[in-house]
């Protein structure tokens, strides 16, 4: 094979070569249903089965899904089907099933020629006990799941003492598109990555600001992951950036969000709850929170935190004033996950609706995206000078 020929170090970024899924079928009904997905390559896989809600989870090595999202459309027993990548070397695929489900079959077959790899999954309905009991006898040891959550930190480059350090976070990615656009199909995971590293580097023109993304590619981080970024780099600022979607279509601006335990109103309560959703579309097991701390410290933190997330965003809606669209009532807080962070002021901003098809085209538009940057980049300064005026 002309591979053996190349050097080393050649032939081992070609054993990192993601495997290709290049068809697939999906056949059946409520009782039993068939997946068929095709392979260049033997994959490597493993099954596990989270509960509430009832989903199998199948781990792969990093691989590129080549066929059309309609080949794979949820059917059967599967209410919804996810796949994509979740970090350089691994893809998942997460089946969202309707009631529990076991697969009576998982296993890698050759195809009629007698080539090729079929991985081939087979699932059938079972009692709710026989759930219950696949959940608590599985093992996860054959995948490193705890590697994913201490994964590489991106660290801001040049980061000086005294520098103002600003997580800059894009929405979704990976497994996990986000919204889809009405009129482009545009994936929301793409749209935010675009905007944030435009913000970014915005951010990086300032002296004494330095701006860091909590992902550079398409790729999943959960929500607790994007706050922990965040922290460990001593961001004195987060900013997630969204463009969701709202049944709605004539809704369109940007709002912004701070967290609350309350919501402000129902809209901003169901945008929280889809976003809070991302960690179980990737398959995640929802981790019951733990304990509120019963620290008066702690509180006291949290509350002026709060305070400096409120200012942020009332300085965000400032620089927008006459220049950006925004909805009615633009600041709106309910309980975002990703806003957790009890000692990093943080906001999610929704730049504009993927469900309206004149946002949509702002939201695809670069020099739009250089003017946002740039509104935020001044509301950014406006909030430090005043929260350095206050000592802060
Ligand atoms: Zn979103």
């Amino acid at each position: 094979m002309a591979a053996s020929l190349l050097p080393v170090a050649a032939s081992s970024v070609e054993a990192r070569d993601p495997l290709l899924a290049y068809g697939a079928r999906i056949v059946g009904d409520d009782a039993r249903t068939r997946i068929v997905i095709d392979f260049d390559r033997e994959p490597r896989f493993s099954v596990h089965y989270i509960a509430n809600p009832e989903r199998i989870v199948v781990d792969l090595p990093a691989t590129a899904f080549g066929f059309p999202a309609k080949d794979l459309a949820a059917r059967g027993l599967f209410k919804d089907i996810r796949y994509g990548k979740m970090d350089e070397e691994s893809a998942r695929i997460v089946l969202t099933t309707a009631g529990p489900v076991k697969l009576a079959l998982a296993k890698v077959q050759a195809d009629e020629t007698g080539n090729g790899h079929r991985l081939v999954l087979d699932a059938e309905m079972i009692d709710k006990k026989a759930f219950a009991e696949l959940v608590k006898t599985q093992s996860w040891s054959d995948r490193t799941e705890a590697a994913q959550t201490t994964s590489a930190i991106p660290a801001p480059e040049r980061a000086a003492p005294g520098d103002f350090v600003i997580a800059v976070d894009a929405g979704h990615g990976g497994i996990d598109t986000g919204a889809i656009g009405v009129d482009t199909k545009t994936e929301e995971k793409q749209v935010t990555l675009a905007f944030a590293k435009a913000l970014t580097d915005r951010l990086n023109k300032e002296p004494g600001i330095k701006a860091f993304l909590t992902r550079e590619d398409d790729e999943f981080l959960s929500l607790s992951q994007r706050v922990l970024i965040a922290r460990q780099n001593h961001a004195g600022l987060f900013i997630s950036l969204h463009a969701d979607t709202l049944k709605q279509k004539d809704i369109r601006g940007a709002t912004v969000y701070t967290i609350s335990d309350k919501a402000s109103d129902k809209l901003a309560a169901d945008l929280a709850d889809r976003e809070n959703l991302s960690d179980q579309i990737a398959g995640k097991e929802t981790v019951a929170e733990p304990p509120e701390v019963a620290d008066i410290l702690l509180d006291l933190t949290r509350r002026e935190t709060q305070a400096f997330s409120i200012s942020l965003a009332e300085s965000v809606l400032n620089s927008f004033k006459d220049q950006v669209g925004t909805i009615n009532n633009p600041h709106r807080h309910a309980g975002f996950r990703v806003l957790q962070a009890p000692d990093v002021p943080s906001i999610l901003l929704e730049i504009g609706f993927l469900s309206n098809a004149e946002d949509e085209k702002l939201l695809l538009d670069e020099a739009w995206r250089g003017k946002i940057a740039g509104l935020l980049t001044d509301a950014v300064k406006r909030y430090r000078a005043a929260v350095m005026a206050n000592g802060g």
